[in-house]
């Protein structure tokens, strides 16, 4: 079991007090005894002294009848029980009242009775202390209940003293603690106590060092926002580099692939895609075919009609063939006035009706630029293959045999190579 602080000073007030009381009751008692033992001697020295004086005539001329009469006078009184007197030589003169035998409750006191400072008898008295007891017990009584009284008053008083001085502080300081206990990062609750002595410089010391924490905290605070809003700012800026830096890139990319005068892919692009679809073993069975397509006499335009019109040449076939092939097909400028297209997924025939139809296109389409029109041809070789994996020189060298044999039988013309005459040890 916790005892709490007031049960704690309470325990320890009760225990100071109860030996306090103890200590202080005892030594009152004690006074007490003494008080009681001097109050018997003092009465009976008193009433012996007046007793011996006045029965000093009578003893010294030995009137018994007299000293009887005075003794039997002597206790009428109520602590008196018993008197007698004796001679100077010891005998009994007169007596009255019964010898008790219980000296502790009746003192006895003896005196000489003189007359012209000679001893002519003994006067011998027994006093009974039951009253003095009563009296000197119920001042005791008396006086122990008030000390008890003012005790518990001193106590009670302390006790409410010490609550307000110790424990309530200590109550509102661990309060406040345990409030704050559970606040995140900021101290909310100041120690709402004040007091000159240790406990309030501890809950002043307390309030100080929460108010320099809770400013450090939101300079903290502003310090990590401001470097949140930093952070994101520059995470925003990254992003936007890194997304030009992408688009940079494509467009990189894109040039890597592409021939600057066309458009159309350049050869080098051309053979990465040619040589993954050909390498690729899960297309196996499905036919790709390969024309190469090559302007004829385009010497002869050149020095007809200038570079500048070559060129234009090239780029108008450039816009036929990106017309006329089909969304499957990959067409490119494999250098000077030769192109290239791979058709993915289509057979010989349909190589044949495809290369037929750019033929086709680049006859009846001359390039017209103002006035000038100018005429074209192209000859066309065609290559169909349908097992994988198979390399790409090769497809290339069988429709650049087709091609030669366009342009062999008088160019304009589409040729495919599996419609050539085989070479005799193939055949
Ligand atoms: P053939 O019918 O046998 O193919 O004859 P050809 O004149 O087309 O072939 P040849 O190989 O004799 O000449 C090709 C010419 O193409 C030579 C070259 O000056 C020209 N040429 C190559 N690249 C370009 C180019 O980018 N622009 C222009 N204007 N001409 C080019
Ligand atoms: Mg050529
Ligand atoms: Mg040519």
């Amino acid at each position: 079991m916790t005892l709490g602080i007031r049960r704690k000073m309470l325990l320890i007030l009760v225990t100071v007090l109860v030996i306090a009381v103890g200590v202080s009751g005892w030594l009152t008692m004690r006074k007490q005894e003494r008080d009681l033992y001097d109050a018997i001697e003092l009465r009976g020295q008193e009433v012996i002294k007046h007793a011996a004086n006045a029965l000093a005539l009578y003893a010294v001329s030995y009137d018994y009848h007299g000293i009887q009469l005075l003794l039997d006078e002597l206790i009428q009184s109520p602590d008196l029980v018993h008197a007698h007197v004796t001679s100077a030589k010891g005998n009994l003169m007169a007596t009255a009242g019964p010898i008790s035998p219980a000296q502790g409750r009746h003192p006895s006191f003896e005196r000489p009775i003189r007359f012209d400072n000679r001893q002519v008898g003994t006067l011998t008295i027994q006093l009974d202390d039951a009253d003095i007891v009563r009296r000197v017990t119920e001042s005791r009584n008396e006086l122990l209940l008030r000390e008890l009284l003012l005790v518990l008053l001193v106590a009670i008083g302390e006790f409410v003293a010490l609550s307000y001085v110790i424990a309530r502080p200590i109550a509102i300081i661990s309060r406040t603690l345990e409030k704050n206990a559970d606040t995140e990062l900021r101290i909310e609750h100041p120690i709402p106590f004040r007091s000159t002595d240790e406990l309030g410089r501890l809950a002043d010391h307390f309030n100080r060092m929460r108010k320099r924490l809770n400013q450090t905290q939101r300079q903290l605070q502003t310090r990590m926002e401001a470097a949140d809003a930093q952070l994101v700012q520059t995470n925003q800026t990254l992003i936007l580099q890194s997304e030009k830096l992408k688009k940079a890139n494509q467009r990189l990319i894109e040039l890597s692939r592409t021939d600057a005068l066309t458009g159309l892919y350049n050869r080098r692009h051309f053979e990465d895609i040619m040589t993954r679809e050909l390498g690729d073993q899960r297309n196996d069975g499905v036919p790709c075919s390969l024309l190469i397509i090559d302007i004829d006499r385009f010497k002869q335009i050149n020095d007809t009609h200038g570079h500048a019109m070559g060129d234009a040449v090239l780029k108008h076939f450039s816009r036929q063939i990106r017309e006329g092939v089909r969304q499957q097909d990959i067409a490119c400028r494999i250098g000077g006035e030769e192109f290239a297209v791979a058709c993915r997924n289509t057979s010989h025939q349909e190589a044949l009706r495809l290369a037929e139809r750019l033929r086709e296109s680049a006859e009846q389409c001359p390039l017209i630029d103002g006035n000038t029109q100018v005429f074209y041809t192209v000859s066309i070789g065609a290559t169909t293959v349908t097992t994988r994996p198979t390399d790409l020189d090769t497809a290339f060298k069988h429709a650049d045999q087709a091609l030669y044999a366009s342009k062999e039988t008088g160019r304009n013309r589409v040729s495919h190579h599996l419609d050539q005459p085989q070479p005799a040890h193939l055949a």
